[in-house]
């Protein structure tokens, strides 16, 4: 088995793994597809603390072996490899907050992740993909299911504004699951191409601030009310000062974003204050795996338009290299590690 190791901060190569066992509740998988972005580039520039480590946080895969215990996966069926499991036990698991476990692990971070060609998983860390959702698709699901965690955590309803600032691979994904919501997006970004995107997936108010004013745009948009919701996704040019400036009194805010994202974001909390705000993060799936899978299969939300490279599972080492020396350069840098 062939994987893509982090051996060091900076350093990446391919690492003959041998054979392995498959033992009796796990499933062997020959991997589809994968992507590389924040998790890989945050593992490449780890100084050391948890590495060696096999990079990559989001796959799906073939299942070609499964242990004597196993029920409910055959050889032949497609899964996604679940990137992140909790305890289930602790305090915060049992109140719902799964995503904030102190216990959990993830793939790509904690234990090795999935740019291999071949890997050896428990049953439990694995879903079942329907025929609908292509393995393409399936690198998409922990992001579409982190944006139903962001509607969740901001009780977004029916017919309320959400000001989506940072048209990234996570804004783009939030936007369509906020019309599925039946809320009205207000996507803000500075990249016209990234706005175009959005209007061909039926997101109708976009702001390009290089040259509109976000926040006079959105006045005129809410007929002077103001945004009742924002949500800042990370790697965003547009200051977090100003995106709270499009919310009304009483408003709710979320940053939204992986856990491993590195950004330094300063600013004044007193207009929180005034204004009455509310402000959360979203950093992980929660249980909406299996929702957000669901959203693919019917086509809720498309994710497709969001590759804007594919490359082969050989050239993973120099396409982590390149993400990594600009991480907005891609939407989504898909890997195609083998065909079924
Ligand atoms: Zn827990």
């Amino acid at each position: 088995m062939k994987a893509w190791m982090i051996k060091g901060e900076h350093e990446i190569e391919l690492t003959d793994l041998g054979a392995q066992q498959v033992s009796s509740s796990c499933v062997k998988i020959k991997m589809l597809t994968s992507s590389i972005d924040t998790p890989e580039v945050a593992l490449f520039n780890d100084s050391g603390q948890n590495l060696p480590l096999i990079a990559g946080r989001n796959g799906v895969g073939i299942v070609t072996e499964t242990g004597e215990e196993v029920t409910g996966f055959k050889r032949g069926d497609r899964v996604y490899v679940r990137p992140v499991s909790s305890c289930g036990e602790c305090s915060l698991c049992r109140s719902g907050h799964k995503s904030e476990c102190e216990h959990s692990y993830t793939y790509g971070k904690t234990e090795n992740g999935v740019l291999r060609d071949f890997m050896v998983v428990p049953q439990s860390d694995l879903i079942l993909l329907p025929p609908k959702v292509s393995p393409d698709e399936g690198v998409f699901i922990e992001s579409v299911a982190l944006c139903i965690a962001a509607i969740d955590k901001l009780k977004l309803e029916k017919g309320e504004h959400i000001v989506i600032v940072g048209a990234s691979s996570v804004g783009l994904i939030l936007a369509q699951v906020a019309l599925y919501y039946q809320a009205v997006p207000i996507l803000v970004d500075m990249r016209q191409d990234r706005l175009d995107l959005a209007e061909k997936f039926g997101i109708y108010y976009t702001v390009n601030a290089v040259d509109t004013d976000p926040v006079k745009k959105i006045f005129s948009l809410t007929c002077g009310k103001m945004a009742e919701t924002m949500a800042y996704c990370l790697f965003t040019n547009m200051p977090v000062q100003r995106a709270f400036e499009c919310l009304a009194r009483g408003g709710r805010a979320a940053f939204v974003g992986f856990d491993d994202a590195k950004i330094n974001l300063t600013f004044d909390f007193m207009p929180l204050f005034h204004k009455a705000l509310s402000v959360c993060s979203v950093t992980g799936a929660e249980d909406n795996y299996l929702s957000a899978v669901n959203m693919l299969a019917s086509k809720a939300v498309d994710v497709l338009p969001l590759i804007s490279k594919r490359v082969k599972f050989e050239e993973v080492g120099d396409s982590v290299k390149e993400v990594a020396s600009c991480v907005t350069k891609y939407i989504t840098l898909l890997v195609e590690i083998d065909k079924i």
